[in-house]
């Protein structure tokens, strides 16, 4: 099936680039990066409160384990282009988890799932989302394991469901406790400090080091955030406390922009209260493309893939992007951004805060020692330090954009770790 956008297109095209950027020619091998290792489409019975039984489609797809086991969230959605998108665009995620732990430099490959619902829209009862869960679970539960493939929350599934899948995984090998075979767990169930806030700071510490290479002070710089979840509100708190000004934000039912600038407290408030980010005294409602485009400094998408494509990148008004979210820029775009000096800083180190924080989640369930969240965030800053500079000096060295840099040294890193194992039997 062919679809406009077709994500896991994407993201073979940037290893291939990458592949370009480095010399590999090989065929086999160009391949072997490119596609997952396994990938796994599953039928999942549910009987539901009205007693009918339903069937969902899930998906865990398992792109690179060379570098350590699978990591990669599991999300609940129901994508316009339907299950068949959806398999791609899971194998699309889990080949960007591989390259987003190859450059934060954490010993982990790539994976991601998803069941095709929106629990949102659908308003299920407590019961049948627990026993979609658990079910999902029991279908997937022979590929993961703590040293094997190591899920986490993502669009749409919280703490909550990352404990039935422990539980259950754990049920089913002998009723053993087994906190290391998910992560984003709540605190009381071995969940990491400093993981709910991990994408959001780690975006904001790539975005200020940013500016410092191009040489602009974070005080009163004009931030656009597009998305109200997870990753943008943390985004958007520390990039205030680092002296930024919030003049636009977005959720799902709409854009605002106030230039004068908004306070995150305020707005999560509002948000709270209305459900909503529209409305919020003083601000006006744009369109989404009058948000992405609006005059700023930084602008942070974290919501959706395929959001900025040759049109809107030609648009843009800021310095640097931001990608908190997954995918959020189309191919076409990147000539377009790097022709008018944007500094992208790429998803996969962008959000890569998430899975380094996630990583000492699954080292401290190894070790049962738990450790502070300054302990914690202070190691993902690290990594994402690292990789940025690495990324960054390759980037000034080929006279290639930060995406590319970034690639080319995760692509170097698993291959390096292909070439050492060798291909057995
Ligand atoms: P979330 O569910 O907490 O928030 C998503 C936000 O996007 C919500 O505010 C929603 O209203 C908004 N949204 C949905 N449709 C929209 C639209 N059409 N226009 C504007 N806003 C819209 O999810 P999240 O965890 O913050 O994830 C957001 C992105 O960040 C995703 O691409 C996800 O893969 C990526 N990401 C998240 C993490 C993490 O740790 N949370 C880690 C890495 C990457």
């Amino acid at each position: 099936m062919k679809f406009e956008v077709d994500p896991f297109e994407n993201a073979t095209k940037q290893v291939n680039d990458a592949c370009d950027i480095l010399g590999i020619k090989d065929e086999g091998t160009r391949t072997y990066l490119a596609m997952p290792n396994k990938m796994m489409r599953v039928k999942i019975p549910v009987k539901m409160d009205n007693g009918k039984i339903r069937i969902f489609t899930g998906f865990r797809s398992q792109h690179n384990n060379d570098r350590g086991p699978y990591k990669g969230g599991i999300r609940y959605f129901d994508p316009e282009g339907g299950v068949e998108y959806m398999e791609r665009e899971v194998m699309a995620l889990s080949s960007w988890m591989t390259w987003k732990c190859a450059i934060a430099n954490i010993p982990l490959g790539g994976g991601k799932g998803a069941i095709y619902f929106n629990p949102k829209k659908e308003k299920l009862s407590k019961s049948e989302m627990s026993r979609i869960t658990r079910r999902f679970a029991f279908m997937i539960s022979e590929i993961i394991g703590p040293q094997k493939d190591i899920p986490a929350p993502d669009v749409y599934t919280t703490g909550k469901e990352m404990t039935q899948i422990m539980d259950t995984f754990g049920k089913l090998h002998g009723n053993t406790h087994q906190p290391g075979v998910i992560t984003g767990k709540p605190i009381s169930m071995g969940g990491s400090l400093a993981r709910n806030v991990a994408t959001g700071l780690g975006t904001a510490y790539c975005v200020r080091e940013a500016a410092h290479k191009i040489g602009f002070t974070m005080r009163g710089a004009k931030v656009v955030l597009q998305g109200f979840g997870n990753a943008s509100t943390f985004a958007g708190e520390y990039l205030e406390k680092m002296g930024c000004v919030i003049i636009g934000a977005s959720d799902s039912k709409g854009s605002i922009i106030n230039a004068k600038g908004m306070k995150m407290k305020d707005l999560e408030k509002w948000k709270r209260s209305k459900g909503t980010v529209v409305g919020f005294p003083g601000s006006t409602k744009v369109t989404t493309e009058k948000l992405l485009t609006a005059k700023c400094d930084i602008l942070i998408p974290a919501a959706l893939e395929n959001q900025i494509d040759a049109k809107i990148a030609k648009n843009l008004n800021c310095k640097i992007i931001g990608e908190a979210a997954n995918g959020p820029t189309l191919p076409e775009a990147d000539p377009i951004l790097y022709k008018k000096k944007i500094f992208v800083i790429p998803d996969i180190l962008a959000n890569a805060g998430g899975v380094t924080i996630s990583y000492y989640e699954w080292v401290q369930n190894n070790t049962g020692q738990y450790w502070g969240f300054v302990q914690v965030a202070k190691l993902m800053e690290d990594h994402l330090m690292s990789g940025f500079h690495d990324a960054y000096d390759l980037s000034i060295k080929k006279k290639i954009d930060m995406r590319r840099a970034c690639m080319a040294i995760a692509v170097k890193r698993v291959v390096e770790a292909f070439e050492l194992r060798g291909i057995w039997p």
